[in-house]
């Protein structure tokens, strides 16, 4: 199941703008502790209880005026086929350009739901200058401004009635991706665990109909590995490999429970490798970090800490994750992967008894309670958790709305010294009793 929203349209209707504002809440909290760039543009986002994926598909776009057209055209027929919902972005100060009646004609031919939406709708007076966008015939004009917000509270209530509804569980095995820049190796450690072994490997027809899901079942390991990365089709305009290759990346690892997420030893972790580290982390998927083609990387007894430091100061707050230094070229370590790999599957889906929870946490709580707020002592009484895809636990307490963050962390972290999460987003709650 995959709910993603690619906004689409020429430069400078908004597109970034709107983006910011539909992932605005979720992208916020992460970004403030890990300093990333805003170079993203993809995004966890959430409506009502619908969650979802924003894509804006103008950052992949080069500047130069020849390639500029025909790298939007084929953006849009990509979009159109990976993504769920369009969100076709016009603009209501310029009215209907070349570009955007060229772009509609595309639009035209979706099977996938477009909405035509009129950005830069900032007051009423211009609410009546939206009426010619009906001239494109793709239906329904829906007005927003991104600046302000407004409109767009009644476009994703119209957005979400599109999504797929969570798919009964096909089969109980867990669901592994692989992710990662272009050429950092998925392929061939797909290969690597695959390859030889084809006659005891079934490929299973997918329900997205372009991901190919492989049954692994060897070593006394089983589990479907969701493989995008052996389906690259061929992009006609250059710069959009890496917006075809993230469309895909988003795609699969909405699936997954655990995402591998495969670096470049020697180019280290950066910007791209952190965003599709968070959206596995927003998205609660479990998460495995390797290291490959660490036959490049010259060593001595420090380098493993050294890589480690720094990958996983540049994921904080979510640093509780295995990191494997592999070659897949050598075979090195590909076996460790995959364990770690369904160890965090373990985790991810393990459920603490409620009195050994309370057992372990309460006695901690005592030593260290919550700082008092006005004068008023919070009190932690009970703690459950709660049943759900990824661990989420609810802490029951008098005064739940002084509970702040640091509070929140120190939760989170005994949690994981006493009970084993590595690989997996945590959620804590706390409640009125
Ligand atoms: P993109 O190229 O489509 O991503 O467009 P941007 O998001 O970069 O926006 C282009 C310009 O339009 C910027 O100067 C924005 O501040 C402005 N803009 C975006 N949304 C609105 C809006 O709702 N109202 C107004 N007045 N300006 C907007
Ligand atoms: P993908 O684009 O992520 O699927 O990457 P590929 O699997 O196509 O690999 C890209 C290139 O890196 C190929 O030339 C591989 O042979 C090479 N490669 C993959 N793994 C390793 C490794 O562990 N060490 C070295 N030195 N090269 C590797």
């Amino acid at each position: 199941m995959s709910n993603i929203i690619a906004i689409v349209g020429r430069p400078n209707v908004g597109k970034s703008t709107l983006f910011n504002r539909l992932t605005e809440s979720r992208q916020a909290i992460v970004d403030d502790f890990s300093g990333v760039t805003r170079d993203r543009h993809y995004g966890a986002g959430e409506w009502t209880d619908k969650q979802f994926t924003v894509i804006d598909t103008g950052g992949y776009v080069a500047n130069s005026e020849d390639v500029f057209e025909a790298a939007i055209r084929e953006q849009v027929m990509i979009a159109i086929e990976e993504a769920s919902v369009l969100l076709f972005l016009v603009d209501v100060t310029t009215g209907i350009t070349d570009l955007d009646d060229e772009i509609a004609k595309i639009l035209r031919r979706s099977k996938k739901p477009v909405f035509t939406v009129a950005n830069k709708v900032d007051n009423n007076a211009l609410l009546n200058e939206t009426s010619i966008f009906y001239s494109f015939g793709l239906g329904e004009i829906y007005p927003i401004s991104s600046m302000t917000g407004s409109g767009t509270g009644d476009l994703l209530d119209a957005v979400i009635t599109h999504f797929e509804d969570e798919p009964e569980e096909e089969n109980q095995l867990p669901k592994i991706t692989i992710a990662g820049r272009p050429n950092v190796g998925k392929s061939s450690l797909i290969n690597a665990l695959i390859g030889k072994e084809r006659n005891i490997v079934t490929p299973v027809a997918g329900t997205t109909r372009d991901s190919i899901r492989i049954h692994y079942n060897q070593y006394g390991n089983e589990f479907m590995l969701i493989d995008t990365a052996g389906l690259r089709k061929k992009t006609k305009v250059r710069e959009n490999i890496e917006f075809y290759s993230v469309m895909r990346t988003i795609k699969a690892l909405e699936e997954a429970d655990v995402v591998v997420l495969m670096l470049d030893a020697a180019e280290g972790i950066e910007s791209q490798d952190i965003n599709i580290f968070h959206l596995a982390e927003k998205n609660k998927k479990g998460v495995v970090i390797l290291v490959n083609k660490w036959d490049l990387i010259e060593k001595n007894n420090k380098t493993v800490k050294e890589f480690e430091e720094q990958i996983r100061e540049k994921i904080a707050p979510f640093t509780d994750v295995p990191i494997i230094f592999t070659s897949v070229l050598n075979k090195q370590r590909i076996h460790k992967a995959v364990e770690a790999a369904l160890e965090v599957y373990k985790n991810r889906s393990k459920k603490i008894p409620t009195s050994k929870l309370n057992d372990v946490m309460l006695p901690l709580i005592e030593s260290y309670p919550p700082p008092s707020n006005k004068g008023k002592y919070i009190k932690i009484k009970y703690i459950t958790q709660i049943n759900g895809i990824s661990p989420m636990f609810a802490f029951f307490c008098n005064l739940p709305q002084y509970i702040k963050e640091p509070y929140k962390r120190f939760i989170e972290n005994k949690l994981r010294e006493n009970f084993e999460f590595s690989g997996v987003p945590i959620q804590i709650y706390f409640r009125q009793k």
